[in-house]
C-alpha cells in the first residue's frame, strides 16, 4: 500500500505547497477546496509532479457532512491514510464590539467545528495507517497561527479557532500518540499568500514567511517516527518580537 495524504485548501498557498511537496515524494493524495474548477487544474499538476494518484473532492469545509464524506473517499480509494492536512482556513478581522455572529458562526465551522468532523471520521483511516508502517506511524498537521498563540486586537474569533486547535491537537496526542498518531499544530506569523494580502499596505509581502518554509516545517514533521511527537511549531516573522503576527 502506497502512502496517502488528504490536505484541505489544497489549491492554493500552503495548502497547494504542501500537496506539492507530498506529490513529489509519491504519496497519493486526496485534495479539497470549493473552487471544483481550480482544483481539477491544481490535480494535474499534481499528478505532473509525482503523485501516483488525485482524488478530487470539491466541497465547503463550513458543511460537517462534506467532511464525513471526503474521509469517506480517501478511505475508499486507498484504505488508509498516512498523513492528514487540516490546512483550509477562512481569515476573519473585526472588533468584539460589533462582530457579526453569523461571520463567528462561518468561521468556527470552517477552521474548527468541521475540521474536528474530518479528524474524527479519519481516524480509522490514520489507525489502518499505522498498522501498515507501526514505525512511521501516522501525522495530523493543523494549520494554526500566531493569532491562536498571541491574542492580536481585531482578531478575537480567528485567534479563538486557531488557539483551539492547538488544544485540539495536544489532546489528540494525549489520546493517541501512544498508538501511533501524532499532530502538530503550526502556527505561523503572516504567511505571503491570498490571505495575508489584504494588509500589504501595512505588511511588505516581501516581509512574509515564505510558503516554502512552512513546506519545509511540515515536510520535517512528516519525517518524524512515531517515537516522537511535536505539539505546535511557532514559526516567527523576521523583524517581530515573537509576540505578534
Ligand atoms: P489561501 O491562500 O487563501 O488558501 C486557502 C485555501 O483554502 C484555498 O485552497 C481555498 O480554496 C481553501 N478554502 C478556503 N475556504 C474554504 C472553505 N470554506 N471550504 C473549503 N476550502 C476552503 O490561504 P493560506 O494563507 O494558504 O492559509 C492556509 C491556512 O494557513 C489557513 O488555515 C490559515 O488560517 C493559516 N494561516 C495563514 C497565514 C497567512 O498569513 N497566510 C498565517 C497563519 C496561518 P477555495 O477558495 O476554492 O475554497
Amino acid at each position: 500500500m502506497s502512502r496517502s495524504a488528504l490536505v484541505t485548501g489544497a489549491s492554493k498557498g500552503i495548502g497547494l505547497g504542501i500537496a506539492t511537496r507530498l506529490a513529489a515524494q509519491g504519496y497519493g493524495l486526496t485534495v479539497t477546496a470549493r473552487d471544483a474548477e481550480r482544483l481539477e487544474m491544481v490535480a494535474e499538476d499534481l499528478r505532473a509532479a509525482g503523485a501516483p494518484d488525485v482524488v478530487v473532492a470539491a466541497g465547503d469545509m463550513a458543511d460537517e457532512e462534506f467532511a464525513v464524506r471526503l474521509a469517506a473517499a480517501h478511505g475508499e480509494h486507498y484504505g488508509a491514510m498516512r498523513a492528514l492536512i487540516l490546512n483550509a482556513g477562512v481569515g476573519t478581522s473585526g472588533a468584539i464590539a460589533d462582530f457579526p455572529m453569523r461571520r463567528f458562526d462561518k468561521t468556527v465551522a470552517v477552521n474548527l467545528r468541521t475540521p474536528f468532523t474530518l479528524l474524527q471520521a479519519s481516524l480509522p483511516l490514520l489507525h489502518a495507517a499505522v498498522k501498515a508502517d507501526p514505525a512511521g506511524g501516522a501525522k495530523v498537521i493543523a494549520l494554526s497561527s500566531m493569532t491562536g498563540v498571541f491574542a492580536e486586537g481585531g482578531l478575537a474569533v480567528y485567534g479563538a479557532t486557531k488557539a483551539a486547535l492547538i488544544s485540539i491537537v495536544e489532546t489528540l496526542n494525549a489520546e493517541e500518540s501512544g498508538n501511533g498518531i501524532s499532530a502538530t499544530a503550526v502556527a505561523p506569523g503572516y504567511v505571503d499568500t491570498d490571505m495575508s494580502a489584504w494588509t500589504h499596505d501595512v505588511i511588505s509581502p516581501e516581509s512574509m514567511i515564505k510558503v516554502d518554509d512552512i513546506v519545509e516545517v511540515v515536510d520535517g514533521l512528516l519525517r518524524l517516527s512515531a517515537r516522537s511527537v511535536i505539539s505546535k511549531v511557532v514559526v516567527n516573522r523576521a523583524g517581530t518580537s515573537g509576540y505578534s503576527a
